[in-house]
């Protein structure tokens, strides 16, 4: 006990000291560590005899840390980001040293209820129609570790209701398809594979937009339908990672409904804009979707993992994924009238996870999540408006909280973004847009301002110079 209250109080202490230095650009982003070191800094055996906490928390500071790229950083631009708050980490303590295991409601009956709660708060701040609610009484909300997993669940379902549950013993048979773009982000392809579908048809966009052609999807269905196949799952995205573009979900979800196809709608990064109500465009027709998940991880100042995926049809989820061996069962559950988590997700076991986004809720209040997020994507807006008006640098792309750019020739775009990449102060990330490639920046860290952002800026600009003039470098 007492060990344990001094190391909690060094490891605030570390942390708080930790955030501070971030939030001043005292510490790179990316570590200056070559592959192996962390390898050969720690003991290839474990040790014999127990060690202290404060010794464990010695060596995470002098050899971890130095080795881990700082996704809270101010200049972490890269990917999309996973952000994180002093309520998400103490609500991440507190769930650890409760230590409950919530896979059903009768092994921990709070754990259940208070994410049936907080997914039907979240829905509502977020502006989802009333089927997306446990309240509402066909539908609700769980949160699954990721939004891969989220498509995984989706197809489980999906082929629930195609097959009218005979997947569940005959198999896929080769007969059923998935339907996304090619800018759906790789899990989709990965969930189609891994529920025996193989690769997924992917739908031709609008030139120019990087949008689900919805025609050329009808065509796709009408197709394999007269080719004997069974359409079984749309995959649509809203903000894809690439370059943010959001596939017409109003058109979409009105085919998927004639076809009798499950659509699921993949917002890990967009959908947490929709706390705002000038945003709330983006998921037009949501109400026609029969699954929806956002990654409170990426964009809601909860630390990652913490994807929450809703559903309009929990049966088919559950009756696609429900297991009843001897060893679970239990008076709950036999009643019918609760909720048992297991059975919407792939693993059997979870943590209590809605303590972390119940903390979060209401630590920040909707309004201060709300208030983040316009905060990046103003601090987007500007950089955009900077790259715009700087010759030899041209914009590609700036929907919310991410600027997509490019430099004249796609040599000095490479060039940029190969310098850019051995600087540890920042990080961007590289994408391709039409063919081309270009460098990516998200906005998100829980630290950035206008001064990092004109810092990041400045950094851009020199190595840009440096690609004109290369004594400069
Ligand atoms: N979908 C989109 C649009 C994403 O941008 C990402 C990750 O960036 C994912 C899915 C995968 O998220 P996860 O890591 O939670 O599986």
């Amino acid at each position: 006990g007492d060990e344990f209250e001094a190391a909690i109080g060094t490891a605030t202490r570390q942390l708080v000291a930790h955030w501070r230095a971030l939030a001043a650009r005292e510490v790179p982003v990316t570590p200056p560590c070559e592959p192996g070191s962390v390898l050969t800094a720690l003991p290839s055996a474990p040790p014999e005899q127990a060690e202290s906490l404060e010794e464990l928390l010695a060596d995470t500071w002098k050899v971890i840390v130095p080795g881990l790229t700082h996704w809270q950083h101010p200049a972490f631009l890269g990917y999309f980001p996973t952000n994180n708050s002093p309520a998400s980490v103490l609500a991440e303590y507190v769930t650890a040293g409760l230590g409950v295991q919530g896979m059903m409601w009768s092994t921990s009956p709070a754990a259940t209820e208070l994410e049936q709660v907080v997914t039907d708060w979240l829905a509502q701040a977020l502006g989802l129609p009333e089927v997306f609610h446990h309240s509402g009484g066909r539908g609700g909300g769980v949160i699954q570790d990721s939004a891969s997993s989220a498509v995984l669940v989706a197809t489980a379902a999906a082929l629930q209701r195609a097959s009218q549950g005979r997947w569940r013993t005959a198999g896929t048979e080769g007969r059923y398809r998935m339907y996304c773009t090619e800018r759906a982000h790789s899990c989709v392809p990965k969930g189609s594979r891994l529920s025996g579908l193989g690769e997924p048809q992917l739908i031709a966009t609008v030139p120019g937009t990087g949008r689900m052609d919805p025609d050329a999807l009808s065509a796709r269905i009408d197709a394999d339908r007269a080719a004997g196949f069974v359409p079984a799952i749309v995959v649509a995205t809203v903000g894809t990672t690439d370059i943010c573009a959001v596939d017409p979900v109003p058109d979409i979800g009105q085919l998927c409904r004639r076809e009798n196809v499950w659509l699921h709608v993949d917002a890990a990064y967009a959908g947490s804009a929709t706390l705002c109500p000038e945003y709330r465009h983006l998921i037009d027709g949501i109400d026609l979707a029969d699954s929806y998940a956002v990654n409170a991880h990426k964009w809601m100042r909860t630390g990652t993992p913490c994807d929450v995926m809703w559903t309009s049809d929990r049966a088919a989820l559950t009756d696609a994924m429900s297991i009843s061996p001897s060893y679970l069962r239990n008076p709950a559950t036999d009643s019918g009238h609760v909720v048992d988590f297991r059975d919407w997700q792939v693993p059997l076991g979870r943590p209590m996870r809605a303590l972390k986004l119940w903390y979060v809720m209401r630590a920040h209040g909707v309004q201060g999540l709300r208030d983040a997020i316009r905060h990046d994507i103003r601090l987007a807006a500007e950089l955009a408006s900077l790259i715009t008006a700087e010759p030899g640098f041209h914009l590609e792309v700036h929907e919310l909280g991410l600027v997509v750019f490019r430099r004249d020739t796609d040599d000095d775009t490479r060039d940029l973004l190969s310098r850019l990449q051995t600087d540890p102060t920042l990080l961007c990330t590289p994408t391709s847009v039409n063919g081309r490639p270009a460098v990516r920046a998200a906005f998100g860290s829980p630290y950035v301002d206008a001064d990092t952002l004109h810092y990041v800026w400045k950094r851009i600009r020199t190595h840009g110079q440096c690609l004109e003039n290369p004594a400069a470098s």
